[in-house]
């Protein structure tokens, strides 16, 4: 658990030691061109220096937090506080490279080790008027576990790292009872020796945990097939400073609106999840990747519009931009890429854009699917690129935070933002985001993707990478990223799956109107009349 602890105190990917990123110098080169000049080189900070100011938290609440969890389990030394900050969006890096503590800290962490406990943290922090912030793996990239204290004098970080058990598995009805802390990985390690999987894999599978997934309705990678997390959850229970709170019954229910829709993607603000009741399937026995080129954005849009709508979507599909896609060529360079264009290029594609499409299951079932997918990608006009291609994305699929990390270090602004829209308004809000997103940064490459495809409409997921202003780097993403959530307003959400948070709470009453806020706000005082639950956050 300490190195749980440990990683997130620097407040980079690299530094948990899961294996940095190196840039090649020929790719450094191929970026100083495009959006040169960039530098200097910056390196991540090896350990915190930032001064931190003493902590607030009273002292007959922090002796009662010591009853319920232990004097081991609530933490008030400077990196242990620091390492709970904040996330891990571009902003927060910068802040933590910076070494100033201009980001607010939690005046404790505190560490429960089951739901009965975190029921009792709850209960102390209602009684002592104590902020909470429940804070999973610490991914999020809107703000969420930001330690805001709102009007409350104290504020402490609830991290559920040790709500780490597989409750029950129930074979028959394919559920399974997750604690609200357990990580991706160790979620597939937990259900493989009862045959499951629960196939929720989203870039950041690596730290989040299923109480972070839940509370910001997170989309996997193969969301595709297996749904999005808010499809698998069956039930769910919360600590709330009114009691426990469950929910889920049954598979589907008329009783009434669907109350844990509304407990997924509360961000924290009505109850600390503390499990989650998941629909499982089983382990697949085959896994197949493989890679298409189509000529232009269009088409390729049109292509996946027509899988969505034929219901022949593999389970991971998805579509790069022709930036995108030039990007990924780039870099690889070589003799190989080289072919490749040539091969693409006799066939018409000559603005490529990848389409990565994958499939997973019974072999039987596989090969019925694919055959179908493949049959509407060659009459779109697709041309097979082969299974390298697919399978060097699934080994890439979690390099995107180290990537990030060592573009940093280059002294590189490089960020994410995602939104999604109906078919209809797709291109528009694309082209839109895309000139907020260079109006505002100049020389910039701006890439986009859809990962994320539905009947009746997809998600857009935006990187962004420009030359970072030395002079104002906070104030220059700043910028571009209010710049884009204009674009995206009245267009698009203004999350598909990253969450409100801090950071687009702005944007959020345009979006489900004064009503809609009206309503979040009353369920939340109905739950937490105190408003000691992640203060600042969602509404
Ligand atoms: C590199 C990178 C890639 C990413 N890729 C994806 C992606 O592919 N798909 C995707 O959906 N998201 C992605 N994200 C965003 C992020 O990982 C998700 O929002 C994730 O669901 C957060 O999980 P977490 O455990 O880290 O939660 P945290 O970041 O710890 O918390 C997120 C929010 O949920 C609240 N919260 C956390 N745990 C609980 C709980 N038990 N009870 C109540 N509230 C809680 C927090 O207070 C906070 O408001 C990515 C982030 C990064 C940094």
């Amino acid at each position: 658990m300490n190195d749980l602890i440990d990683h997130r105190i620097r407040g980079s990917w690299t530094s948990a030691g899961a294996g940095a990123a190196q840039l090649p110098e020929r790719a450094v080169r191929w970026l100083d061109q495009r959006i040169g000049p960039i530098g200097p080189r910056v390196a991540a900070e090896t350990e915190s220096s930032v001064e931190l100011p003493s902590p607030e938290l009273p002292e007959s609440a922090r002796q009662a937090l010591v009853e319920v969890v232990g004097l081991e389990n609530v933490l008030v030394d400077g990196p242990a506080r620091l390492a709970r900050a904040s996330g891990l969006s571009y902003l927060d890096l910068l802040r933590r490279r910076s070494r100033t503590a201009e980001f607010p800290v939690p005046d404790a962490v505190v560490l429960p080790a089951d739901p009965e406990q975190v029921q009792a943290v709850v209960d102390v922090c209602a009684r002592h008027d104590v902020g909470i912030v429940p804070f999973g793996g610490g991914t999020s990239v809107v703000g969420g576990v930001a330690a805001l204290r709102g009007e409350k004098s104290s504020v402490i970080a609830l991290d559920l790292v040790r709500l780490d058990r597989l409750v029950s598995v129930d074979k028959i009805s394919r559920i399974a009872v997750l604690q609200a802390g357990v990580r991706g990985p160790d979620v597939e390690k937990l259900l493989a020796p009862h045959g499951f999987t629960l196939g929720h894999i989203p870039q950041s599978y690596e730290r989040a945990t299923i109480g972070g997934f839940a509370a910001t309705r997170s989309a996997g990678q193969a969301s595709s097939g297996y749904g999005r997390f808010e499809d698998m959850v069956t039930g769910v229970r919360l600590a709330t400073p009114r009691g426990e709170w469950r929910l889920g019954v049954a598979p589907a229910s008329a009783a009434g609106p669907d109350l844990r829709q509304l407990a997924i993607g509360s961000e924290g603000t009505l109850g600390v999840i503390t499990e989650v009741a998941l629909r499982v399937r089983p382990v697949p026995v085959v896994r197949r990747y493989e890679g298409y080129a189509i000529e232009g954005w269009d088409a390729g849009a049109e292509a996946m519009r027509t899988l969505a709508q034929h219901h022949a979507l593999a389970d991971i599909t998805r579509l790069s931009d022709v930036d995108e896609t030039g990007v990924s060529l780039a870099l690889k360079g070589g003799v190989k890429t080289a072919a490749l264009k040539r091969y693409l290029n006799a066939r018409g594609v000559k603005h490529p854009c990848f389409l990565i499409v994958g499939w997973e299951g019974a072999a039987r079932d596989v090969a019925v699917r694919r055959r179908e997918t493949t049959r509407l990608l060659r009459a779109a006009g697709a041309v097979r690129v082969g299974k390298a291609l697919g399978e060097s994305w699934r080994h890439g699929r979690f390099s995107g935070p180290r990537q990030r990390d060592a573009l940093m270090d280059q002294g590189i602004c490089v960020e994410t933002l995602e939104t999604a829209a109906y078919w209809s308004d797709l291109d528009e809000l694309r082209d839109n985001v895309r000139a907020a997103l260079t109006a505002s940064l100049g020389r910039a490459i701006v890439m986009c993707h859809i990962s994320h495809a539905y009947e009746t409409g997809a998600s857009l997921y935006f990187t962004v990478i420009t030359a970072r202003d030395q002079a104002d780097p906070v104030g220059q993403w700043q910028r571009a990223k209010s710049a884009a959530c204009e674009a995206i307003a009245g267009l698009g959400t203004i999350s598909h799956h990253h969450a409100v948070g801090v950071d687009h709470t702005p944007y959020l009453a345009a979006e489900i109107g004064k009503i809609g806020v009206e309503v979040l706000r009353a369920a939340k005082s109905a739950v937490d009349p105190t408003g000691i639950l992640n203060p600042g956050k969602l509404v």
